[in-house]
Parts: structure tokens; C-alpha cells; sequence
């Protein structure tokens, strides 16, 4: 029996590289979850095989601007010079329907989520080692040296902040942090305080 009906919102972050799209795919490849990807709105170009609608909703910037002007994002950031936001509708709908909403986002728009949605929960996904991240990004194949460059500064300045998420996962296998996520996300939905109005049930059953 399940205490908590309500979904939960998880939010992942982690540098460029990390590989939080591999660990997603895993992630939601596994039985029995409800897992829903919100996917965002960005203004950057697709890369090869990018669909719309699939990986992102690609919009103009003054569309983007439009929708930030209309409180249409749960959260919105910039990031090497292109907008990137969570699209507020979807993610209040899944979560009343129960599912569990996923978020991967970079750690401003992390931030502002924190500051809204107290239930949130936070987890940094970190490479093993900064070299192997910067293989990563090399090896990656799309960007030029100029914008690998700009991602792996900005990979060393959001590894700072990961100190202010509530979990660490580092990326050592793609199943092995795949798991960790899971069992996260089951002992976030056994925490007292989510369970609070299923057990209130159980004591008003108990006294009949
Ligand atoms: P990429 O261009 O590599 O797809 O994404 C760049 C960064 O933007 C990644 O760290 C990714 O997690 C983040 N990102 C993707 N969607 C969103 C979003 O909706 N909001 C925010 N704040 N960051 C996002």
C-alpha cells in the first residue's frame, strides 16, 4: 500500500558531458516507475538527431521572451548564450496525476525550483574525475574547441555548487547511478513528512 499519492518532483543536474541524458535513458528503461521527462523549451540550435518535441521544444528567443513575460516557466536560465525553461503547465499536471516529474536542468534554474517547490528533490549527477569529463565533452563531436572550452569552465563552476543539492550521484557506470537515482527516489517517497495524510488514514481507520 502507498502512503503518498502525490508525485514527486526531481530535479538533476550536472555539468555538460556528465552524461544526465545516458543516465535518464537508463533510468526510465527500468519496470514499475511513472517517471515523466518535462522536457524543455530552449533557443539553441538542435544538434544532429534532435527532434522538436523530443529532446526540447525549439522556439525563437522572442518567443521564449513571450512566454517569460506571460510567467509561462516553472523556472528559466540562461546558459552559454542561449535560454533554456521548464514549461510550467505539464509539470503541475503530472504531478497532480501522481507521476514522478523529472527536471534536468542546469543550477541556476535548480535553484529558483528550490525556491519554489519546497517537495523538490535535488540530485547533482558528478563526473568520476574532471579528465574524464573533459574526454567527454571532446568527444562529443558537435561543438567547436571554442564552446567545449566555455562548457568545461562553466562544468568547474556548477561542480562548486553541488555542494547545495540534496544528493551527490556520481556518474561511474551508467546502471550504477541509474540505480542510485531510484533508490532515491523510493526513500523520498517513505520520508514521514510525504507520508503524513496516507498515515492520518490509517489512524482514523484504526480507531473504527
Ligand atoms: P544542452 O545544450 O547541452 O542540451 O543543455 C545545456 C544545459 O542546459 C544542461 O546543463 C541542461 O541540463 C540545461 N537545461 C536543459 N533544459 C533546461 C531547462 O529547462 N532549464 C534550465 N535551467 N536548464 C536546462
Amino acid at each position: 500500500m502507498k502512503l503518498d499519492e502525490k508525485g514527486l518532483l526531481v530535479v538533476i543536474s550536472g555539468p555538460s558531458g556528465v552524461g544526465k541524458g545516458t543516465v535518464r535513458n537508463a533510468l526510465f528503461q527500468r519496470e514499475g516507475h511513472n517517471l515523466v521527462y518535462s522536457i524543455s523549451m530552449t533557443t539553441r540550435k538542435p544538434r544532429p538527431g534532435e527532434v522538436n518535441g523530443r529532446e526540447y521544444y525549439f522556439v525563437s528567443q522572442e518567443e521564449f521572451e513571450n512566454r517569460i513575460k506571460n510567467n509561462q516557466f516553472l523556472e528559466y536560465a540562461q546558459f552559454v548564450g542561449n535560454y533554456y525553461g521548464t514549461p510550467l503547465d505539464m509539470v503541475e499536471q503530472k504531478l497532480n496525476e501522481g507521476n514522478e516529474v523529472v527536471l534536468e536542468i542546469e543550477v541556476q534554474g535548480a535553484m529558483q525550483v528550490r525556491k519554489k517547490m519546497d517537495n523538490a528533490v535535488f540530485i547533482f549527477i558528478a563526473p568520476p574525475t574532471m579528465k574524464d569529463l573533459l574526454h567527454r565533452l571532446q568527444n562529443r563531436g558537435s561543438e567547436s574547441n571554442e564552446v567545449i572550452q566555455m562548457r568545461y569552465e562553466k562544468a568547474c563552476r556548477e561542480i562548486e555548487l553541488a555542494y547545495m543539492y540534496d544528493y551527490i550521484v556520481v556518474n561511474d557506470t551508467v546502471d550504477n547511478a541509474a540505480d542510485k537515482i531510484m533508490a532515491i527516489i523510493r526513500a523520498e517517497h517513505a520520508k514521514t513528512i510525504r507520508t503524513m495524510s496516507g498515515y492520518k488514514k490509517l489512524l482514523e481507520e484504526g480507531k473504527k
